[in-house]
């Protein structure tokens, strides 16, 4: 711990020279930011809470890259290109090293998508709390939202899912890997990427999109019902790491993280049949994993089949805060 001031904290480890679009920032009682014309601004805030959030030996410069980059995944999820953040630090005392470690990991993923802080609020309090709301901007009309999906869509999803998840299982000692997989997943748990990039790609080609950080299935369900639609899932076709694959051949269910699991932010999102072509080969492009999972059906629910046409059942929920044990 080292002396200081709130004030002292927030000009060493929070100040920056002003951004884009940022006409005054933080030091005054509000930022004054600019919108350009013709664009939405799109706004979400995140809460991380030690033990809960992030176990509570992870290194400070990753809680500082994981706060904004699940703020980012929110606005990939919208087609939103990043600009502003404003963030709220609740913290047990002043520790010099976690906030410059904090900071330092903050900053870099700031830096990478362009993202200036403006402002936020400092306080003390029992129990480590970060919340960070995150601005973007996407020309008018064309957000991504999760109400668009219609009947014969495709359904896709960016990288693999339920490495993170996994990582959380080896961590409580329930399932054991070997290295360099327990590293690797661990890594994937502690720094996600958000798809910012294959978001603002999106904008034209995806009927409606969510990012995944309840599950899988959880999430998926909340755009079918949005989209007052239901869908069919191939189980063959969900994208699991070469780690995953590794680490999870003795499960009586090995699906289960990838449906089941959290901390994803990949990105689940629906393209109509007659632009199959056009996203197949974007992504290829620039080499960004991409897999198709399943199709939007008429009748609503979620419909998750194996390889061999077996029925798999897929009613467990994603994680609630607030869910009966
Ligand atoms: P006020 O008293 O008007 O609420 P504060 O004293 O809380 O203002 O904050 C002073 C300035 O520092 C404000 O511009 C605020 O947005 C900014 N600020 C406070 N905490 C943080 C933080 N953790 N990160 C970035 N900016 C912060
Ligand atoms: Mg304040």
């Amino acid at each position: 711990m080292a002396a200081g001031s709130e004030f002292d904290l927030i000009r060493e480890f929070f100040t920056t020279p002003g951004g884009k679009g940022v006409a005054l920032g933080v030091g005054d009682d509000c930022a004054l930011l600019e919108i350009p014309a013709g664009m939405e601004l799109a706004v979400s805030m995140d809460t991380l809470l030690e033990g809960v959030h992030f176990p509570d030996d992870t290194a400070a410069a990753d809680v500082g890259v994981k706060a904004l980059a699940v703020g980012l995944s929110d606005l990939a999820a919208m087609g939103a290109e990043p600009a502003w953040a404003t963030l709220a630090l609740t913290l047990p005392g002043i520790d010099d090293s976690w906030l410059r470690g904090f900071s330092e990991g903050f900053f870099s993923l700031a830096r990478q998508y362009g993202v200036t802080l403006v402002g936020g609020d400092t306080t003390r309090g029992p129990l480590m709390t970060i919340t960070l709301q995150v601005h973007g901007l996407v020309p008018k009309g064309q957000a991504l939202r999760r109400d668009g999906a219609r009947c014969g869509d495709l359904i896709y999803v960016t990288g693999s899912l339920g490495d993170a998840a996994l990582a959380l299982q080896i961590l409580r000692g329930e399932i054991s890997a070997g290295q360099p997989h327990a590293t690797w997943l661990r890594r994937q748990l502690d720094r996600p990427v958000p798809r910012v990039m294959q978001g603002i790609a999106l904008r034209r080609l995806a009927s409606a999109a969510i990012d995944i950080s309840d599950g899988l299935l959880a999430d998926l369900r909340h755009l079918l019902r949005a989209s007052s639609v239901g869908a069919r899932l191939e189980l063959d076709f969900v994208p699991l790491s070469e780690h995953y694959l590794a680490c999870t051949g003795a499960l009586d269910d090995r699906y289960r993280p990838a449906l089941s699991g959290g901390d994803d932010y990949e990105l689940c999102f629906t393209v109509p049949a007659q632009k199959k072509g056009e996203l197949e080969q974007l992504f290829a492009q620039r080499n960004w994993p991409l897999s198709a999972i399943g199709s939007i059906e008429q009748v609503p629910g979620l419909r998750c089949f194996y390889p061999d046409g077996r029925h798999y059942h897929c009613d467990s929920e994603g994680f609630d805060h607030f869910a009966s044990p």
